[in-house]
This record gives C-alpha cells, structure tokens and sequence, in this order.
C-alpha cells in the first residue's frame, strides 16, 4: 500500500453526485478522490461545442437556483453559487405545454401564486384545483426534511410517498386538459402513468416553479467550479481513470482498481454510478444473489433521442421558455409510442445568441426513446476515451429519425426550416457510453408508487465502508442528486453536524 495512494474517502464518479460529495468531505478536512472514466468530469453536466455553440449533454435548466430555496444554499455552501452565471427564465413562462396541432401554448409560470395566475387565464373555472394544487406540492416539500434542510423523520416522508400523480391530478380536477397541463413538462421526471408517485412530480415541479435558470454558457460550470472548490481542500480527479473492481477483504472495502490496474486505497468509498454497474465491480458475498437479481431487474426510465441544432444568425426568435409538445392530448402517452409514430412527444431548449439578442443560436431537441430501437448496435462503444464509428446503418438510422423530428418541428416553430446550419445527434447509446449508465436511461431506476421500497436505493450499503450517491438513490436532476450528496455524506459526518454547518453557508 503507498501514502500517496491512500485516501479517507474514494469517490467512484465525477457526476454531481460524486463532485458534491467530495468537496463536502474535502472541506471537512478529509483527503479525498475521484475516479472517473470519461475524459470530462461531470457525467450529465457535460457539453460539447458545434461550430463553436456550447450545448448542454442533459441538463439545459435547472430549478431552484434562486436566493432563499435549498439548492441555492448547497451550492452556496459548496462554494459555487456566486461563480454560476445564470440566466433566468420568463418569469410568466419556463416551460409551455402544447398538444398535437392545437396552437395554445399552456404556460408553467415562476412564483407559486403567478403559476395559478397564469393557468387560470386558459382554465378560469379551475381556481379551486390550482389552489389545491399549489397546496398539495407544498406539502409534499415540506415533508421531504433534506428539502427544507432538515433532519426530521424518516416517517414523514411516508405520509405522502404513496401518493399517485395521475391519481392526484384526477382527484385536483375532472379537467382533463388540466390535468396535462400540469403533468405536460412530464419529460422532466419520465413519468409513467399509473406509476409515478406524486412526489416526484411535486419535488421536482415545486423546485423549478421557485426559480428557473438556464448555466451560461452550459451547465459544465457547475463541475468546473466543484472541481476547483474540491482542488482548494486538496482534494484530487482523475481522469481517463474507469474502475472496474472494488475489492473487499475481511467485509469492508480495501481499493479501488482500474482499468489499467491502478489501486486507490480507502478508508470509506463513495459509488456515484449506476447500482448495477458498482454490483459488477465488487465481488463479495456481503451482496446476496438475491439483492442482486432485485437491482439488476429493476426497471429504467426511458432514455432518449437529442438533436442539437446550430442557427443562422438573427433568422430564430428567442424563446425565453422551454416547450413541451405532445403528439396526443394525452401527456402520459409518449413513453408507449412505437417506431411508425415516433416522435410522440418533444422538449426544446433554446439559446440566446449573444451578439444577436432576442434571436436563438441554437436549440435542444428531446424525443423519448427507447433502447431498443439501437439495440442492434450495442456492441459498439464510442466516446470520448473510446472513439469509434457504430457504422453506416447507424448513421442512416439517426439522420432518418433527425427529419422525422425536423417535420415535427416546423410545425411548431416554422422558423426554423431552411436556417438550420448543422446539427449533431444523440442517441441511447451516446448516453449509455458518456454516462455510464446501462441502456443511457434519462434518470435511472423508474419509481413506481405501488412498489416503493423495492424501488428505492439506499445510501447505506450491505458493506459498512461502501455508501452510494446519485441519481438513483432519492431523486434525479440538480437538486435532487444535491440533495442525496447531503444524505450520503451525512453517513461519514453526521446529518445534524453538515445541516448546521451548511444553513450557516454565506
Ligand atoms: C438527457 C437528460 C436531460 C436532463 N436534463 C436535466 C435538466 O434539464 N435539469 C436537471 O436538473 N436534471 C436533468 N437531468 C438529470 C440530471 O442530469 C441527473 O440526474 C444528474 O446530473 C445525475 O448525476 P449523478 O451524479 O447521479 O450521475 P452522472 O451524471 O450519471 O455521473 C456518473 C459518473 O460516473 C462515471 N462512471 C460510471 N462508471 C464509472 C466507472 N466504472 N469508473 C469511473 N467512473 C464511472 C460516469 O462517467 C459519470 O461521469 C437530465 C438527464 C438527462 C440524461
């Protein structure tokens, strides 16, 4: 064993879930390490650049990074929220609904009063349900304690986890327009009819009615910046570094191991990826067959199909609001769409050029996918470290796919067609291979209400010194992986001792 090898804590992962976690570890003095595959850190905070246009891998806005909610005092905490350049979305508008050929453009709008307000001028009848509403996603925060920075009680969370969101929204309003409306954005938390707990919806939706803002110039800042706060405590990335074993001796884990057979030996070890790809790196009896077959049969949630798209100069107006297009009235129906009728729904995500204010630059597009429908090319693997070709068919089939999603988009944004100057494509795959999670599912394991235990991850594993953080434990997105860091950490440190000193964050 070398010194210079051993750590107090090894992070396997430099997505979010990893890098928060190690810059609250490093600041509690802890000599701590991140091990990552890929050549960028970040996982989902990436981007990439086409004809020098920065566009976000995944995260292309993010909710409740306004002053006074809690993911703006962990990232304050963390050291980073005075460095993000943010740009706000349309306090009227972050996102807007819209169905099929119906013109209407149904807005979620900022500030929980303002959401109500601006809804009830398309659904006047309806004052009673967004009342309720608002009222219900409220309740729902507020008995999540690590949502309000609290310790509070394991118990209160199960008051409102078996709650169903379509269920939810039935019993708020007979309006079925209404209905999804509210569930319109439903692409933020794949959401499954029947399946979905309220609580996801409501933790999610509560976060980006607070405030929405887009990173400038992409959301690599955020793991730029975590990076630099984890360097000031002495912490340490390395990159181009895939672990492919974790080894236990005497039921605790001893080093990590590389690729290349590399040992990075640890006091506690952190597993920011995927539980089914850390299962494959440990080799211990303290994981019974029996809680492997459970994880490796969990169900994902549905990955998807990206097309980025570079515009002429001044020829796009600005959208300061996302739109999520379904192709039935139905916003539950996308996830069961087949190849003949895809795309059934859409997101786009536009971007401000700057030298041309009020024009995009560039837009986003996402359509559900499912895995597979590239499956045949799965034996191909490309990224960053690992570039290769999937080869002409693949090719062929993302072009095709791209003006199927094109047709689509024209006739919703009838601007676009001819000032498109190019265009770069992601499939399930990319995401698979740039993430590292199996079939480039969007989010992870799917949380169904009727199985919630079975579909929880918990941050404790079998193994005393192996914890996990990320996507998959809790929630999804920004703020929820922010806020498992907390849970993760909390383990090693003590969850009264970080909140403390986190609500003491300036
Ligand atoms: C298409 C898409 C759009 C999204 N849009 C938004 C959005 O707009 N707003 C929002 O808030 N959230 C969004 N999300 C969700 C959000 O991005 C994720 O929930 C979050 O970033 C996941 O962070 P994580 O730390 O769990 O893991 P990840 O970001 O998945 O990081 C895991 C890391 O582990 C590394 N890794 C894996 N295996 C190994 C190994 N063997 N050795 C070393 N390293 C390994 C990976 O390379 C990766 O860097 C989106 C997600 C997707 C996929």
């Amino acid at each position: 064993m070398q010194d210079n090898n051993t750590y107090d804590v090894v992070i396997i992962g430099s997505g979010l879930g990893g890098l928060m976690s190690a810059v609250m570890l490093a600041k509690e003095g802890m000599k701590v390490c991140v091990l990552e595959r890929d050549k960028q850190i970040g996982g989902c905070l990436q981007t990439f650049s086409v004809r020098k246009k920065v566009f976000d891998s995944c995260v292309h806005y993010i909710g409740g990074l306004g002053e006074g909610h809690t993911l703006y005092t962990l990232f304050s905490y963390a050291g980073i929220m005075d460095k993000l350049l943010l740009k706000a979305y349309d306090p009227n508008a972050f996102d807007t609904i819209a169905f099929g050929d119906d013109e209407t453009l149904y807005p979620h709008a900022q500030g929980l009063d303002n959401f109500k307000e601006q809804l009830l001028q398309y659904f006047p009848e309806e004052k009673v349900a967004l009342n309720n509403y608002i009222k219900a996603i409220t309740t729902v925060g507020d008995h999540f304690p690590l949502y309000r920075l609290r310790a509070g009680d394991a118990n209160e969370k199960a008051v409102v986890s078996n709650w169903g969101l379509t269920q939810k929204l039935y019993e708020f309003t007979q309006n079925k327009r209404l209905q999804n409306v509210l569930a319109g954005n439903n692409l933020l938390y794949a959401g499954i009819a029947n399946k979905t707990p309220f609580y996801l919806h409501a933790l999610v939706t509560e976060s980006y009615i607070h405030s929405s803002h887009k990173v400038m110039p992409g959301s690599s800042q955020i793991s730029k910046f975590l990076w630099q706060q984890l360097q000031d405590y002495g912490g340490e990335v390395f990159r181009n570094t895939e672990v492919t074993k974790l080894a236990e001796e005497n039921g605790s884990i001893s080093y990590a191991e590389t690729k290349d057979g590399q040992r990075f030996y640890g006091k506690q070890f952190i597993a920011n990826t995927h539980p089914v790809v850390l299962l494959d790196m440990v080799d211990s009896s303290l994981f019974r067959p029996a809680y492997r077959n459970r994880v490796k049969g969990l169900e994902q949630t549905i990955s998807t199909f990206m097309l980025n798209l570079v515009l002429e100069p001044g020829k796009v107006p600005m959208r300061h609001h996302n739109i999520y297009w379904h192709g039935s009235d139905d916003a539950w129906a996308a996830t069961e769409y087949t190849p003949e009728d895809w795309p059934a729904n859409y997101a786009a995500f536009f971007t401000e050029d700057v030298h041309k204010p009020g024009y995009a630059e560039s837009i986003s597009i996402l359509s559900y996918m499912h895995y597979d429908e590239v499956k045949q090319w799965e034996s191909t693997v490309n990224y960053t470290v690992a570039p290769h070709e999937r080869g002409v068919s693949y090719d062929e089939f993302k072009q095709q796919r791209a003006e199927k999603l094109l047709s689509k988009l024209y006739q919703g944004i009838p601007e676009l067609k001819g000032n498109i100057t190019a265009q770069k494509i992601a499939t399930p795959l990319t995401y698979r291979d740039y993430t590292g999670t199996p079939k480039g599912s969007l989010y992870g394991i799917l949380k169904d209400v009727h199985k919630p235990n079975e579909t929880s991850i918990a941050t404790r594993t079998k193994i005393p010194n192996l914890y996990m953080t990320g996507q998959n434990v809790n929630l999804h997105g920004v703020l929820g992986v922010s806020i498992t860091a907390v849970a993760t950490c909390a383990e090693l440190v003590g969850m009264e001792y970080l909140l403390n000193k986190i609500k003491k964050a300036p």
